[in-house]
Order: C-alpha cells, then structure tokens, then sequence
C-alpha cells in the first residue's frame, strides 16, 4: 500500500494537484479538509455552538462516521448523510478552524484517515498528513503559493459557487485560517520532515504534476 502525502495551506493549489496526481497513478483521492468540515457542518446543522468544545465532543461521541468510494475519491458520510459541495460555504469555512483545533476531534478523524488504506493506496491532501497522519510514507509533498495567488483561487473557487465576494475579504479570511492552523496546539500546518516543498505559485498544475511523479519515480527507485 502507497500513501502521497500532499500538504499546504488553504487555496495553494492542492486539491488539483492531488486529484491529478491521484488520476495518473490509479490511487484513490482523500481531501482529509472535507472531513474537517464535514464535522463542523454537522456541529452547525445542529445548531451548535463551535467554540463550546465540550458540545461538538459530545456531538462527536453521538454520530456515525462511514467512508464509501464515488469516482476514485473518498465520501464521508455522517449519519448517513454526505453534504457534498456544502461543506465548501463560507459559513462553514469560518468555523472549521476552531473545530480542527480540538483535539478529540483530530484524533478520531486521524483514526480514520489511516484506516481508509482498506480501500488501496492513496493520495491524501491536508495539513498535517506527512507529519502525523502517515509520517513513514516516503512520499511527502508540501506545496505553496504566494498570499496573492491564493486568494485570487479562492475567490474564483467562491465565484463558480456563485458565492459573492472580494479579493481583499478572501485574502483576510485565507490569512485568518492560516494562523489558526499554523498557531494551534495540537498538529499545527507545517513542512514535514523529509518534505518535498512545492511552489505552485507559476507553475501550471500539469508542470507541477509532472515534478511530484518523477520526485516520487526517484523515491520509489531508492526504496
Ligand atoms: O483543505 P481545506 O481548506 O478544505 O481544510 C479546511 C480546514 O480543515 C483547514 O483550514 C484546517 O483547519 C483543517 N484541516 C486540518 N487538518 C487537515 C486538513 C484540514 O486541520 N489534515
């Protein structure tokens, strides 16, 4: 079982760049962030308040958690439910760092994040996959992009939603999130050790693609 690590702050790129990857090399995608805020929708489906962490563990101790594959990518469910693009709204984009703060609720979704290997190997996108989700695959990758460039993503990404935004209002909430996962107690965003650092700032996806294949092609040779 192969797991690529690919992780990096919100809007660099990584999501394209880990669905392509997962394309070419026949493994299946995981965006460990949907889990993430597929938890907090659930905390504000039921009309929960965030920052009260006792309420989302106990929330957490009450519901059922259940992956399926769709299209080589892993859904989460909750309840039998699985909220889909939903879990992309900014309503949920402005909490989901306070609740990946808490560290119950890393640890059970961590717990699944490593046994989704049932399913095969896998290209796994977040923020702390190759330093503690699957810290001994050889295969980590952290890629970024400029502040700018970020933003100007998101707010595209916000635009196809057709969710009404600015370009300085995305920059401010991107810039928000960053800190509070980069600051946290409990797996803070960071480089891995034994990180390939990525910038995706120019680079088309396809280029970088094609540098993470042939760094994972060097890696596997090595092995
Ligand atoms: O990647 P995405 O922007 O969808 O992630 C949403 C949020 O989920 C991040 O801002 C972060 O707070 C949290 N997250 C995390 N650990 C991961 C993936 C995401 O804490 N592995």
């Amino acid at each position: 079982m192969t797991v690529v690590a690919v992780d990096g702050p919100s809007a660099s790129g990584k999501s394209t760049i880990s669905r392509m990857l997962a394309q070419r090399l026949g493994f299946i995608y995981v965006d460990s962030g949907a889990m993430y805020r597929t938890v907090t929708w659930k905390a504000l489906e039921e009309g929960l308040d965030v920052n009260d962490t006792a309420q989302v563990i106990a929330m957490l101790d009450r519901i059922r958690i259940h992956f399926d594959i769709c299209d080589q990518q892993v859904r989460m469910f909750i309840d039998g439910i699985f909220p889909g693009e939903t879990v992309r709204e900014p309503r949920v984009a402005e909490k989901v760092s306070i609740v990946a703060a808490i560290p119950e609720v890393r640890r059970v979704l961590v717990a699944h994040q490593r046994s989704l290997t049932q399913f095969g190997s896998l290209v796994m996108e977040g923020r702390d996959i190759g330093s503690v989700v699957f810290p001994n695959t050889p295969h980590k990758f952290y890629i970024d992009a400029n502040p700018e460039e970020r933003a100007k993503r998101r707010r595209k990404d916000f635009e196809a939603m057709q969710i009404a935004t600015s370009t300085d209002g995305v920059a401010q909430a991107l810039a928000q999130r960053d800190k509070l996962d980069s600051t946290r107690a409990t797996s803070p965003l960071q480089v891995a050790p034994g990180a390939t650092v990525v910038d995706n700032s120019i680079n088309p996806p396809e280029r970088t693609v094609e540098i993470i294949l042939e760094q994972i092609t060097r890696q596997q040779r090595a092995q």
